[in-house]
């Protein structure tokens, strides 16, 4: 499929130079008229000389596809790895949030539209690090986890994996929160270097995410199949948007898949908007809509169902899927382990394993009792 784009110079040099040849992007192919065709993420764009993709950072110059967003980054910030919909790998734990600019997707209701929509980044933010330099940084505040998200690092792909591959050599994981909206080949590339998935599921329905988020659904749905094949850990989180997907319909078509093709042990994360971008008619979702949704989960016998974007509630909170009993609290931005919670996850009252690892009580606010 082509998606060809002729340049907003005057645009694009706000924020990257037109003819930065920065670095050879990886996953696309040479034609014999000097296009090359991405195979990055599924719009598989073909590119004419001089042009970008419908990403707006992959440009081909003289034949070949250069990443020009390669070490650009917009946001840089220590934070919890709850903030990315992350519950049962690390609880508490401290990660480098990276970020750059433009998207492979258009979601009308973007929470980060500002850095995915290439035209509206204030180049002001942007800055050049290496990967050396985000490996230091991670070091020196002792963080354990670099985590790619924000505007969606699968447009960031080069950058991403050349860092991730050093940062392993130093025993840092890395973290990767992403839409998913990729070819099977980037996600086999991530794979090799990827400890954490975030994926984000838009909604359970095609037409939705060619109207709302101009991708569409089946390689996405694929892509969390490919990773929970893999063995590596990812949870799966549902921006519950108010209006569009606060429906029983959408709650019971996502439990059914994670169900039916990943596993009930998957954790599922029903998070609220917030009004922006171009959805700024509808209010915040309510704490009821993810709650009715993370209680079907429940119900349907998904074992780690949770709310996303809320400072205080019990939806936030590990339970032992088994007797119930509380392991994990989470209040704001703190994380509590409670003393029914083993050292390797399991569930001191009934003896049942949990999914929980790489626990450090060092990351939390309260001793773990082991
Ligand atoms: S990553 Fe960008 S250039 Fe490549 S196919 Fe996707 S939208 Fe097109």
């Amino acid at each position: 499929m082509s998606n060809v784009y002729t340049p907003d110079t005057a645009r694009h040099d706000l924020h990257l130079k037109w003819a930065d040849k920065t670095k050879e992007a990886y996953l696309y192919t040479k034609n014999d008229n000097g296009s090359v065709a991405c195979y990055l993420c599924p719009r598989k764009c073909v590119i004419g000389v001089g042009n970008v993709g419908f990403c707006k950072v992959r440009r081909n110059l003289d034949g070949i596809l250069y990443a020009q967003s390669y070490g650009k980054a917009t946001h840089v910030t220590i934070e919890r790895i709850e903030t990315e919909a992350i519950h049962n790998y690390m609880p508490g734990g401290k990660i480098l949030s990276l970020g750059n600019f433009g998207c492979n997707l258009d979601c009308d209701y973007c929470q980060n539209w500002k850095y995915s929509q290439f035209q509206y980044t204030d180049p002001e933010t942007i800055h050049e690090y290496t990967s050396k330099q985000v490996i230091d940084t991670a070091i020196q505040n002792k963080v354990k986890i670099l985590s790619w998200t924000y505007n969606d690092p699968a447009v960031w792909f080069e950058f991403v994996i050349d860092t991730a591959r050093e940062a392993k050599k130093v025993g840092l994981k890395n973290l990767f929160k992403s839409a998913f909206f990729l070819t099977p080949e980037a996600v086999s590339e991530l794979l090799k270097v990827i400890d954490v998935f975030a994926i984000s599921i838009k909604a359970m329905d095609e037409d939705y995410y060619t109207k709302f988020t101009k991708g569409w659904l089946p390689p996405v749905l694929a892509n969390a199949k490919q990773v929970h094949k893999s063995g590596i850990h990812y949870e799966i989180s549902n921006l519950v948007v108010t209006g569009l997907t606060n429906t029983n319909d959408n709650y019971d078509k996502m439990i059914n898949f994670i169900k039916n093709e990943l596993t009930v042990d998957t954790p599922i994360h029903f998070t609220r908007f917030h009004p922006d971008y171009k959805y700024m008619q509808y209010e915040k979702t309510p704490i009821e809509d993810v709650m009715a949704a993370r209680n079907r989960a429940r119900d349907a016998g998904l074992k780690y169902p949770y709310i996303g974007n809320a400072f205080e509630s019990e939806g936030l909170n590990t339970y032992c899927p088994e007797c119930k009993e509380l392991l994990i609290q989470r209040y704001g931005l703190n994380t509590y382990l409670k003393p029914a919670l083993g050292p390797k996850g399991e569930c001191k009252k009934c003896g049942y394993k949990t999914t929980v690892k790489e626990i450090d009580p060092s990351d939390c606010q309260a001793e773990l009792a082991l």
